[in-house]
């Protein structure tokens, strides 16, 4: 059994990682009514990528022999300005996340539980590869410029880009 505190910060974990599968598929939904078919897909992937997060949280919840708890949906934005502020908001996000991350591996020391800390390392290397991957997006997007054309050859590439991170990078998931 779970400590009570390592409880809630892991379901408080399944929804914000429910949330960000709810918010990518949100950013998806706007970028494809927009056109951008490209960055559209990068963001149902990493939709996707956000709900076995949530899985993984809730399930070892429960394989610890607590209740992993499915939360109510949060709506997210529905608009947003351009493909820049968008992706901005993408790495906000994550970093939000990886402070949070990093707060369970914290408060699993002080309660001394080393097997949450041991699982729980999963998702600091993840961590990282979700703020490389959000990077290396925001960078190609200052190569470009705000020039339409360059936005139109960025939607085109920006699949590949999500294979230019996972490349370096074993265990990916
Ligand atoms: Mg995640």
């Amino acid at each position: 059994m779970l400590k009570e505190k390592i409880l809630k910060l892991l379901n408080a974990q399944v929804e914000k990682e429910f949330y960000s599968s709810n918010l990518y598929l949100a950013m998806a939904s706007w970028a494809e009514s927009e056109g951008l078919e490209g960055t559209s897909q990068w963001l149902y992937i990493q939709a996707d990528e956000e709900k076995m997060h949530m899985l993984k949280f809730l399930k070892y919840i429960n394989e610890r022999g607590n209740r992993g708890i499915v939360p109510a949906i949060k709506q997210p934005p529905v608009k947003y300005k351009d493909i820049f502020t968008l992706f901005d908001e993408v790495l906000k996000h994550e970093n939000m996340i990886t402070d949070s991350i990093n707060n369970i591996v914290g408060e699993c020391i002080k309660e001394k539980d080393f097997s949450t800390y041991a699982w729980v390392q999963f998702f600091v290397n993840e961590q990282i590869e979700e703020e490389k991957s959000v990077r290396i997006v925001i960078d190609k997007l200052k190569l470009l410029g705000k020039d339409k054309n360059n936005l139109y050859q960025f939607d085109k590439d920006v699949l590949s880009l999500r294979q230019t991170a996972g490349n370096t990078t074993a265990g990916q998931n």
